[in-house]
């Protein structure tokens, strides 16, 4: 088994991290404090200054397929850029990526949605969740009416990310509600591209993190046959396949920031002296520095077997479920640890560390939550659709 990194990804792996260092560690006193002014830590030109310079250097695109002007990167390496990314708090991610299911998309879409949110001139949301559908989202109500050559959009979407400043929506309704009763979710939710201008409204969701997602209200929204992505009727499948490219990546970019922070822990504990001796030599505190790298060393192997398997087209999806939940669950274990470490310190808004906590919080919520994840495996594992023994059997 070999589990060095290739010289390419090396690369590029070195590529991001001088990048994170040089270019994003720099801002972080100034992003922490436009947040607790109640700003966004970044202005938009801030972070297409920082695009740009990236693309400068040929970092566009990294998931996206080198036919549409991207890098066209594995699983693995993107895993590796996301955790290069997620140590630092500075909110930034290189531009050029779009929807995975929005290369889907006929050619027509391409030149209206596709081609537009690669280039960063337009922006997406993807709203599926609704205030009585979240885990349960095979339950959505939001409906679609063919009139014409029309569909009528009816319903409340919650907590989109981005939902206050996209330009479109990529949004889920029922467009046949009798296989819908039937349960039939698979045949019965069609996905569609609104945009704004076609009249749905948002108002932003204040939460305990730092970027708030909205609500979405489509009363009697008309958009045209056209705006189908995909088959009508099949939704369902598209919706779960943009979820499903978050499990890996979103505990990636957890991993980052917690081999952050436990760095952070020990040289608190190096400098922090009590009863004559620096804390680093009590037990209590090496204790939970190796608790902390032992979860980093596991969460890393998760990710990145997941990531291999996306890559080698395996059935990653019990690895994935897998990296997303002990990410959840294990990267706020760590930055708990890690704020205890630092005492009072640790509570304050001096340090970054009280932010990561609320940041790091949301992983186990979104994308499917903690019981979502354990409710997966345990099924594929009961369901002898997967072994105990993992994928190497
Ligand atoms: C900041 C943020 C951003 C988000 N971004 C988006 C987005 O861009 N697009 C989008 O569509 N959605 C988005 N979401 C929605 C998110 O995916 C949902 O909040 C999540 O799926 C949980 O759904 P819920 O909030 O309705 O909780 P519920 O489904 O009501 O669950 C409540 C609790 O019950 C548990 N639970 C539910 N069912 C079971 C069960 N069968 N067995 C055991 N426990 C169960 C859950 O795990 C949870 O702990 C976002 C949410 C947040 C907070």
């Amino acid at each position: 088994m070999d589990l060095t990194l290739t010289d390419e990804e090396r690369q590029v792996r070195d590529w991001v991290r001088t990048f994170v260092t040089r270019e994003l560690m720099p801002l972080e006193p100034r992003v922490l404090e436009r947040e607790r002014n109640g700003e966004r830590g970044m202005t938009p030109d801030q972070v297409r200054g920082l695009q740009d310079k990236a693309r400068r250097s040929g970092f566009f695109g990294i998931q996206t397929p080198e036919e549409y002007g991207g890098m066209g990167l594995g699983a693995v390496m993107n895993a590796l850029i996301e955790t290069e990314l997620g140590r630092t708090f500075v909110p930034f991610a290189f531009a050029g990526d779009a929807d995975n299911i929005l290369f889907e998309a006929n050619e027509e879409q391409k030149d209206s949605y596709l081609g537009p949110t690669i280039e960063g001139t337009r922006r997406s949301c993807f709203a599926i969740t609704e205030p009585g559908a979240g885990s349960d989202a095979r339950n959505i109500r939001t409906t679609a009416v063919r009139d014409g050559e029309e569909w009528v959009i009816n319903g409340e979407k919650t907590f989109i990310t981005g939902g206050d400043v996209a330009d479109f929506a990529i949004v889920f309704a029922v467009t046949d509600p009798d296989k819908h009763r039937e349960g039939r979710s698979d045949e019965s939710v069609s996905c569609f591209l609104a945009d704004r201008e076609a009249g749905w409204t948002s108002a932003p969701i204040p939460t305990m993190g730092e970027w708030g997602p909205a609500s979405l209200s489509f009363q009697d929204v008309r958009v045209p046959h056209s705006a189908i992505l995909g088959d009508e009727g099949r939704g369902f499948e598209l919706a779960m396949r943009w979820i499903g490219k978050g499990r890996y990546l979103l505990p990636a970019r957890a991993l980052g920031a917690c081999e952050r922070l436990v760095e952070m822990g020990m040289d608190h504990a190096r400098n922090r002296v009590t009863f004559g001796e620096p804390i680093a030599n009590r037990q209590a505190i090496q204790w939970m520095i190796a608790d902390s790298a032992v979860e980093i060393e596991a969460l890393r192997w998760l990710v990145l077997a997941a990531a291999w398997q996306v890559d080698h087209a395996i059935d990653s999806r019990q690895a994935e479920s897998m990296a997303k939940l002990h990410g959840g669950v294990h990267a706020n274990q760590i930055v708990d640890r890690v704020l205890q470490i630092h005492g009072g310190m640790g509570y304050t808004r001096e340090l970054p560390i009280e932010r990561w906590y609320r940041e790091l919080r949301l992983l186990r919520i979104y994308e499917g939550t903690d019981e979502m994840q354990r409710r997966t495996i345990a099924r594929n594992l009961l369901s002898g659709h997967v072994s105990v023994r993992g994928h190497l059997g």
